[in-house]
């Protein structure tokens, strides 16, 4: 599988830092601790990928993992953690907004949710984000082993049905567990898609 040699690339908190904007990339998305950097990890089948992307004073930066040259998986910043300084959050907004509108690599988005608290206000920001790009998003219900069977079911159906509400049939939802493993190859074969791989 293509998508486990990702490698560390770089981090960038503007533009300029970005990779040349011509290849392929997935970018993840999610509440800080709903298991974006677990599911990164179990993604590539490496244990310590994403942990560069939780070192203190990256919070603000997209974080690049290369697959192959001219394909990337993106880490945004987990958002609902504690506040920034209103000019460092008037970049960052402006630099999220920029990179979403303007990105001609970006071929697709993940956002990342706990399976017991999915769609929050900034989750449907990030999604129609994409949507309104006319990108593909994914939703991942993560943390899935916490339930049974029967709730994660529950919880699928009513993802599904609000989002369908929102924009029809932009956005597709799975249940997935980075502990169990459950849907890990399901996200594979979206993420690896996306990428062209
Ligand atoms: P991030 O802040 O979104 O990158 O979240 P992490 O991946 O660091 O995970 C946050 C916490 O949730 C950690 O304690 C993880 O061990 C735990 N966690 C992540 N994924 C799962 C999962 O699928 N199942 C369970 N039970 N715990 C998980």
């Amino acid at each position: 599988q293509l998508i486990e040699r990702a490698q560390y690339l770089l981090s960038a908190h503007n533009a300029r830092q970005l990779p040349e904007d011509g290849g392929y990339e997935v970018a993840f998305a999610g509440r800080s601790n709903a298991g974006k950097s677990s599911a990164l990890n179990a993604l590539t089948r490496q244990n310590s990928l994403a942990r560069v992307s939780k070192t203190p004073g990256r919070t603000q930066q997209l974080v690049y993992f290369q697959v192959q040259p001219e394909r990337y998986l993106v880490d945004l910043p987990g958002y609902g953690y504690a506040k920034v300084p209103q000019d460092l959050q008037a970049h960052w907004q402006a630099f999220i907004d920029k990179y979403f509108r303007t990105r001609e690599a970006l071929k697709g988005l993940v956002v990342v949710m706990d399976i017991r608290h999915p769609l929050k206000d900034y989750d449907k920001q990030m999604l129609g984000y994409a949507v309104e790009r006319g990108l593909p998003a994914h939703a991942l219900l993560t943390k899935g082993d916490k339930l049974g069977r029967g709730q994660q079911m529950q919880s699928l159906q009513k993802v599904r049905k609000e989002l369908s509400g929102l924009w029809a049939d932009s956005v597709t939802v799975q249940v997935y567990s980075s502990e169990s493993r459950q849907g890990v190859d399901e996200l594979r074969g979206i993420v690896g898609g996306w990428l062209g791989l």
